[in-house]
């Protein structure tokens, strides 16, 4: 099941759709989703009700949050009656130790380029009182360098290219790792159509879609 865990409708601050527009614009554009999360900003909808939306356009539509923390914006699903009575969603700066002491939590990240910043994100969240930490990636393992214009630096700092994933667990400090496979990001994403390559995968597998000089890297032209 394919679902959009990050949505806003007009319900919050910066929505421009109504969630039934939204559900027709998936189906227009035949998007390959079951469903989506509405995850409005600092509440929880605990009124709307989008059974008859589900049925009509066959999306699972489910609720969550986003809510305002001292260190970013967080999703917060699984949602419950003992939830909704001891967080206030519109607060800002929420302390994450209310949302976190004792949980299991999963981080979903869409990528982990170098490593240096997902480890001290996952520190950050035992310190807050997370239980355990699992990490999830939605992009399969970046090995290779992007020449088309994405600043991933050098193979060598790739830390999928020098690393096994049970390395880079430990270096981030996870309790569990997992990333999106490439099969996974291409059924997401739309698969080949008549034999042709529709998307770059090249970060991934090393298959650049135009010639690329593998012997330079970001800073040629600053070393001159
Ligand atoms: S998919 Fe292609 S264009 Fe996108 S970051 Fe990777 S190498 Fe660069």
């Amino acid at each position: 099941m394919i679902l959009d865990l990050h949505t806003h409708s007009v319900r919050s601050d910066d929505g421009r759709a109504k969630v039934d527009n939204y559900c027709q614009w998936i189906r227009r554009k035949e998007l390959p989703l079951d469903g989506i999360v509405l995850t409005e900003h600092r509440q929880f909808d605990d009124e709307s009700d989008y059974r008859a939306l589900e049925d009509k356009y066959g999306l699972l539509i489910l609720k969550a949050s986003e809510v305002e923390t001292d260190y970013g914006h967080v999703l917060v699903f699984g949602v419950n009656e003992d939830l909704v009575r001891a967080f206030d969603f519109a607060r800002i700066d929420n302390p994450l130790p209310e949302v976190l002491a004792g949980k299991r939590v999963v981080m979903v990240d869409d990528s982990i380029v170098r490593g240096t910043t997902t480890a001290p994100t996952v520190e950050m969240l035992r310190r807050a009182g997370a239980r355990e930490v699992h990490v999830r990636i939605h992009s399969p393992q970046m090995k290779f360098p992007c020449y088309m214009g994405v600043d991933t630096g050098r193979r060598s700092e790739l830390i999928a290219a020098t690393h096994s994933l049970e390395e880079i667990r430990v270096r981030i400090g996870a309790d569990s790792l997992g990333y999106l496979s490439q099969e996974g990001l291409l059924a997401a994403v739309g698969r080949e159509e008549d034999g042709e390559r529709r998307h770059c995968t090249a970060c991934f597998d090393g298959r650049y879609p135009v010639d690329v000089p593998l012997d330079v890297d970001k800073f040629a032209l600053e070393r001159g």
